[in-house]
């Protein structure tokens, strides 16, 4: 099964067509066409970063709206996918003995995913659970963690990191939709070349990089494409890009896969 890293800007994508959502749904039928539908979806989102390792375990889990300032349009957006509880238990007991916690009340889909996954599985019919990102560990620690999950690609389970590579909320340029600052092409072309080179692994040293400062002044929107270069490390594989581009000068909107 494949493996993806989608950046997925603002929630509004949830409700747009536009150039990355068509290539998002392009994903989508293409993994369905080539090797049928997954079984399930373990998705790793930049929106629940907390000082644990946690999967969301339970059967229905709810539709998270982690977002404010939004048409009402989003908020009454529903994405009602199932959850997986087996997933859920084979998530933890692939990364034994790193103790992870089985979440039954806190979380549950959180607009990190449902805002990709609406485009690529358009009838919510695949069951997913979210994988959280411990805030509290160094950038090796989620490409291990990637590269432990690594059995699941041959279970049939797709896997699914949704972050943004350039994410700086607070320097946005409105008057540049569709454009990066020069800081941040620099940052993500350098990305990408790592992400598409035989050592995707070694995307954690992009965090000393001259422009990560900027770049990626927190690392809650980086951390999901490291889990993924740590599956293409495990596959002794690199990385495809699957779209680029950036949006108001600070964002960029690159994704990558993997087979
Ligand atoms: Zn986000």
């Amino acid at each position: 099964m494949p493996a993806a890293f989608i950046g997925h800007g603002s929630p509004m994508n949830a409700v747009e067509n536009n150039r990355y959502t068509e290539a998002w749904a392009g994903l989508g039928s293409r993994i369905v066409q080539t090797v049928g539908a997954p079984k399930a979806i373990l998705a790793i989102s930049a929106h629940w970063y907390i000082n644990a390792t946690a999967v969301t375990a339970m059967a229905k889990p709810q539709q998270i709206y982690d977002f404010g300032g939004f048409p009402p349009a989003l908020s009454q957006f529903s994405y009602p996918v199932d959850g997986s509880p087996e997933l859920a238990k084979r998530v933890i007991e692939l990364l034994s003995p790193v103790p992870v916690i089985s979440d039954m009340t806190s979380w549950g889909i959180d607009h990190g995913t449902w805002s990709v996954l609406c485009h690529m599985f358009p009838n919510a019919d695949v069951p997913v659970v979210q994988l959280s990102i411990d805030a509290t560990k160094p950038a090796h620690y989620h490409l291990e963690v990637g590269r432990a999950l690594a059995p699941l690609r041959d279970e049939g389970v797709l896997i699914i990191g949704s972050g943004n590579i350039v994410h700086n909320l607070s320097i946005m340029r409105w008057d540049m939709p569709g454009l990066g600052d020069d800081w941040a092409q620099r940052f993500d072309t350098e990305t990408r070349r790592v992400l598409t080179s035989t050592s995707p692994g070694q995307i954690i040293d992009l965090l000393e990089h001259p422009d990560a400062r900027l770049a990626v002044p927190t690392p809650e929107h980086f951390f999901p494409v490291v889990y993924i270069a740590g599956l293409a490390e495990a596959a002794q594989s690199s990385l495809d890009v699957l779209i680029e581009g950036y949006e108001f000068g600070s964002t960029s909107m690159t994704a990558v896969s993997l087979d």
